[in-house]
């Protein structure tokens, strides 16, 4: 049944473990994490959600890129399951922008990002997808990535100076607007 489900926070042991490889796509278990996965994400207003955020050691990831509250630029997208996912190939330009994360409450940071990457990763149907994201997406998609080898935004920064909190962020946004 999808569900809404628990999202961990900063400093559960979870968050910083390694996750295991998916094996059964189609066993009913894996189907229904990945709906409450999506179900959660949106509820959440999040762009993106990973396996271990919701207790589960699995090599599995939502990216669901869409214009929110958090996020009022983002690209529109269907929610995507990617699992097993891989780095193929990645650009040698790296951007820096701002992230936030649902395990990582009330902090922003700026985090440097591979601005073009290639991947792979099997589809909720198990079939092998491969294709190249830029940009925001190519930004979630590390961000989720970076969650299944036990890895945090906040551990990502370049200095403490990158890391705002949320009102902070708040107010350099309404500046800026
Ligand atoms: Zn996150």
């Amino acid at each position: 049944m999808t569900q809404i489900l628990e999202i961990a926070q900063r400093h559960q042991p979870i968050l910083s473990q390694i996750a295991r490889p998916v094996g059964d796509i189609k066993e009913d278990s894996v189907q229904t994490l990945i709906d409450s996965l999506i179900f959660t994400a949106e509820q959440a207003n999040g762009v993106g959600i990973a396996a271990p955020q919701v207790y589960q050691s699995q090599r599995l990831f939502i990216v669901a890129s869409r214009p929110n509250l958090r996020y009022p630029q983002a690209p529109l997208m269907e929610p995507i399951a990617m699992i097993n996912p891989r780095i193929l190939a990645h650009s040698t330009e790296m951007v820096k922008d701002w992230e936030g994360c649902l395990s990582v409450a009330d902090v922003r940071g700026l985090v440097p990002r591979y601005q073009a990457i290639a991947v792979e990763y099997y589809d909720r149907w198990g079939q092998l997808q491969k294709q190249e994201f830029t940009d925001f997406v190519a930004r979630i998609f590390q961000h989720e990535l970076d969650h299944l080898n036990g890895l945090l935004f906040v551990d990502r920064v370049e200095s403490p100076d990158d890391l705002y909190t949320e009102a902070a962020y708040q107010a350099i946004h309404s500046l800026a607007d």
